[in-house]
């Protein structure tokens, strides 16, 4: 494997979709200016040892990798679509880093997510052909945030939502935050629920071993929060709701027999005041209401697995643009098992299809 950064050593695979698809990448990150300066004036003392892991790592190292990301999150311009070039990236389907404005307070939460968004906005007028983008919201503030969303999507011309999972340590199944799934269902934007750091309540024996973060982290507490929609009831509320998680659902699909099976059983025992019935398994509203990206997990098996068990219409391309950027780990995905229809619907149609975005 190449393992040079950033990636030079083999020709990268073309854009313009003479393989006969398009590559449409869908968990691509960015972030303001303003906002990463707002977080590096937190990470010294703001108390959540996870985004003090995080940010402090990001902001601050001097490796070149962590720089990289620094630089590229904050380019909507042509670093970026020089980036798209070099790796075989037709387009990318763009959404404000982790942990996003759900760190701040509410008002100044609400702002620069606003600010992010018209600033998303007027680069995908830029470019229409190469990139689209998805509503960054403030979820501490419901309101505000499903007006957000209605903003979003009608007069910024994006294509979906993305939230970063926990807020301040809370999570989207408790009823205070519905108005956000009321609005993203009326209008039909899927969410993306995408990683967090674990919160302070969950983080102690992760980031003691260092695994807080992507290597691990991550899919805990993503995961969680996915299943905690599912148990919570959420989705018989919002039958319509489509929710989007990358890193191939957060290892979810491995786990379905046996969330099922123990789910059923728990529930049967009456357990927990909590765990309450709901309408379906919770394999049936992962194939539902759940699509899954390859973000982070250019792996043949484990792509096939999740196409197996979820369907083919529910698995995604996505990179991961600026944190992960290897031509190579497009080629492994240029080389899956698949026939060119096949290719076509991972990796541009059920993304079209999904968030809406202008075909071909
Ligand atoms: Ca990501």
């Amino acid at each position: 494997m190449d393992d040079t950064f950033p990636p030079t050593a083999v020709p990268a695979p073309r854009t313009g979709g003479g393989a006969g698809y398009l590559r449409i990448a869908t968990e691509e990150a960015f972030a303001t200016p303003e906002l990463i300066r707002i977080w590096l004036g937190m990470v010294g003392d703001y108390d959540d040892p996870g985004f003090r892991s995080l940010w402090g790592f990001y902001g601050t190292s001097t490796a070149e990798r962590p720089r990289f990301v620094l630089e590229s999150l904050q380019d909507l311009g042509e670093k970026r679509l020089a980036a798209m070039d070099a790796a075989g990236v037709d387009r990318q389907v763009i959404s404000l880093t982790s942990p996003g404005v759900q760190v701040l307070d509410a008002d100044l939460a609400v702002a620069q997510a606003a600010l992010a968004n018209d600033r998303l906005a007027e680069a995908c007028a830029r470019h229409p052909g190469r990139f689209s983008g998805l509503t960054a919201v403030a979820p501490h503030d419901p309101k505000r945030a499903a007006a957000e969303i209605e903003r979003g999507k009608n007069r910024l011309g994006l294509h979906g939502v993305i939230i970063n999972s926990h807020t301040r340590g809370e999570y989207l199944d408790d009823p205070k935050f519905w108005d956000i799934f009321e609005a993203a269902q009326a209008l039909d934007a899927p969410i993306y629920l995408h990683p967090n750091t674990p919160p302070k309540s969950m983080i102690g024996p992760l980031l003691e071993a260092g695994l807080d973060g992507a290597i691990w982290g991550f899919a805990v507490e993503t995961g969680t929060h996915l299943l905690r929609l599912i148990t919570g009831g959420v989705l018989d509320r919002f039958p319509r709701l489509k929710i989007v998680v990358g890193h191939l659902g957060e290892a979810l699909p491995f786990w379905m027999y046996r969330l099922d099976y123990m789910h059923a059983a728990t529930v049967r025992a009456g357990r927990y005041e909590r765990m309450k019935p709901v309408e379906l398994k919770p394999s049936e509203y992962l194939r539902r209401n759940v699509w899954v990206t390859t973000s982070g997990m250019p792996w043949a098996p484990a792509i096939m697995f999740c196409r197996e068990v979820l369907g083919p219409d529910r698995v995604l391309y996505a990179m991961d643009y600026p944190y992960e950027y290897l031509a190579d780990e497009v080629r492994w995905q240029d080389d899956l098992p698949l026939t060119v229809a096949e290719k076509k619907r991972f990796f541009q149609a059920n993304a079209e299809e999904l968030f809406g975005l202008p075909g071909t």
